[in-house]
């Protein structure tokens, strides 16, 4: 699928399930949504970000130019030696 169909797609499914949550008064369960939501969107568009501009917020490793070691990304600006 298409990565901006499976973003709003999954919007879609965001917006009507949190707004039932918040009808019911379902805070917590409306802010767990929300974050999963947010962490998705993320990861979504970190597709879209060229992979040489990807940087560890901590050592500045890049896909092409990566620690040492070797590391592969474990959050959007965080690549596995960091963690
Ligand atoms: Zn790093
Ligand atoms: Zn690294």
């Amino acid at each position: 699928m298409d990565p901006l169909d499976r973003i709003t797609e999954s919007s879609l499914k965001f917006a009507q399930a949190s707004r039932k949550a918040w009808a019911n008064g379902d805070d917590e369960i409306c802010n767990e949504m929300l974050s999963t939501h947010v962490n998705f969107l993320i990861d979504e568009l970190m597709g879209f970000i060229p992979k040489e501009t990807r940087k560890c917020k901590v050592c500045h490793c890049t896909e092409l130019h990566p620690c040492p070691e070797g590391c592969y990304w474990v959050g959007a600006e965080l690549c596995s030696s960091c963690a």
